[in-house]
């Protein structure tokens, strides 16, 4: 087998690129393929400068029966296109949370990020989806982290804001996710009920030698500093990276050089002994 998450069958390889009819039969067969328990969890870790772990990403796989490991890049903007995202979503929390609540009954406080797509948010049921799946696990909703994205929160403010009221009450945690790529205005920052900026992995690998990502960076861990938000580094690569960020800022990183994203229950098991649960 190829690398963790890694493989792109040849039928899957053009993710950008796929006709009309790909993209109907990639639909079709996840339509089928998740209550066939077809899609898989993956987690990557997140380290802290000093190199304690301090929580993972969720990112979800899909185990085609014929095609073996698909990227998320192949068949999340095509779930997006319809209910479909919702499924996902709810299959990716449903599968975190119980993690959580697996981890806690060891002992061990896991902590998880979970990527919400807009559309599944705007649904006028999420937050009673999400307190459904924090109540039948049992995950403690202060593990639970929320990765959401600034095209999210550009429309319908008042809505949004809301709910993300709603949800950081009970304990719910909420990230910006490829903070940077989105629209400017920062306004949001303070009206939201946000934890934590994480930062595209296109700054991060740029930042070293281009001085407008490194400024772009900068500026960035100023904004958290001035709003106390903690900040993820997603994408890091290179020591060179890592070190980067260090000198500038307090950072939590994520990336190839910790770790790639691997299967939960691997994971979980690698984790769990070093734990010493
Ligand atoms: P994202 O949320 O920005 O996730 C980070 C992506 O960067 C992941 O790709 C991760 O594997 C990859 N990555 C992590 N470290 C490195 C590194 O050091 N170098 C490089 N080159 N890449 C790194 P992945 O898993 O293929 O996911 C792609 C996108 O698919 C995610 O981007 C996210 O937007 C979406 N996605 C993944 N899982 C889910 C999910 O459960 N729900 C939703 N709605 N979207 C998801
Ligand atoms: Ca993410
Ligand atoms: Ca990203
Ligand atoms: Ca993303």
């Amino acid at each position: 087998a190829k690398e963790s998450g890694e493989s792109h069958p040849a039928f899957f390889e053009a993710s950008m690129g796929e006709t009309a009819a790909e993209s109907f039969r990639i639909e079709r067969e996840l339509r089928a393929g998740i209550p066939r328990g077809e899609l898989r969890l993956f987690l990557q870790p997140q380290f802290s400068a000093s190199g304690d772990m301090v929580g993972a990403e969720a990112l979800v796989r899909w185990q085609h029966p014929q095609r073996g490991l698909v990227a998320p890049g192949v068949f999340v903007p095509i779930a997006e296109e319809s209910d479909l995202i919702v499924e996902l979503g709810i299959w990716v929390m449903n599968e975190a949370c119980r993690l959580i609540a697996v981890a806690a009954r060891q002992g061990l406080p896991l902590a998880l990020s979970v990527n919400i797509s807009p559309r599944h948010f705007r649904r006028p049921e999420f937050n009673s989806w999400v307190r459904e799946v924090l109540d039948r696990t049992g995950a403690e909703p202060a593990r639970l982290t929320l990765e959401i994205t600034e095209g999210l929160i550009i429309d319908n403010v008042s809505d949004v804001v809301a709910k993300m009221n709603e949800l950081s009450a009970l304990g719910i945690r909420f990230s910006i996710d490829d903070f940077g790529t989105g629209y400017s205005s920062l306004a949001y920052l303070k009206r939201l009920p946000i934890d934590e900026l994480k930062i595209d992995k296109t700054f991060v690998q740029d930042a070293p030698h281009d001085p407008s990502d490194a400024a772009l960076v900068e500026t960035i861990l100023a904004v958290a500093r001035q709003l106390q938000l903690k900040v993820v580094a997603e994408g890091v690569e290179t020591a060179e990276q890592a070190e980067f960020l260090n000198s500038r800022g307090k950072v939590v990183h994520q990336g190839y050089l910790f770790g790639r994203p691997a299967p939960a229950d691997e994971w979980m098991a690698r984790w769990t002994a070093k734990a010493g649960a």
